[in-house]
């Protein structure tokens, strides 16, 4: 496909950060490129274009440069996920384990509507930890997770195993 193979050119491999041993997918480089970052927000909000999104839940931070895009296309409600502690009015938190100790992320308590449907948007998956929080925010605050949408997922790191129970799509798949 052809966007597959314009985000595989735009992300820049980036070897041992933030740690030895691991390639960081850098997406700054594709921000840059005004038509491949419309191409991916387009991409996104088309797929899910008819089916109802009232929320599009963004994840602290690379999810948001996506995610808030992708709600004005559809009209919907932008709802930040964030690392613990920077919310500021009530808030439901889901802990998750790290290969070294664990990571907590945040939403407000009343970011959702009542039965509302919600997309979900970041940047990469990876092991999943992430994801999976977020879907159980949203449930836990009543909503409906009606897709999953990443711009790239680390297929090798089966992060996909974690949200069998979500519509999950890749932009590229790696
Ligand atoms: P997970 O919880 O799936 O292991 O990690 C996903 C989270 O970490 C996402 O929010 C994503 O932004 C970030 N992340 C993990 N690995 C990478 C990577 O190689 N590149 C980028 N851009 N983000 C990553």
């Amino acid at each position: 496909q052809d966007l597959d193979r314009l985000i595989a050119k735009s992300v820049r491999d980036i070897p041992d950060f933030p740690q030895p041993g691991v390639v960081f997918k850098d997406i700054t480089t594709l921000l840059a490129d005004p038509e491949v970052f419309g191409a991916v927000v387009a991409a996104i909000a088309d797929r899910h274009r008819g089916a109802t999104v009232d929320h599009v839940v963004g994840l602290e931070a690379r999810g948001f440069i996506l995610a808030a895009p992708i709600a004005l296309a559809l009209g919907a409600a932008f709802v930040p996920v964030r690392k613990s502690g920077k919310l500021p009015s009530d808030t439901l938190s889901a802990t998750y384990d790290l290969e070294y100790g664990t990571a907590t992320v945040e939403m407000h308590t009343d970011a959702i509507a009542p039965g509302g449907r919600v997309l979900i948007v970041d940047d990469v998956l990876a092991t999943g930890g992430t994801g999976r929080a977020a879907v159980d925010l949203v449930r836990r605050a009543g909503g409906t997770v009606v897709g999953f949408s990443v711009l790239m997922e680390l297929a090798f790191l089966q992060g996909r195993e974690k949200l069998a129970d979500v519509e999950l799509h890749a932009l590229s798949v790696v």
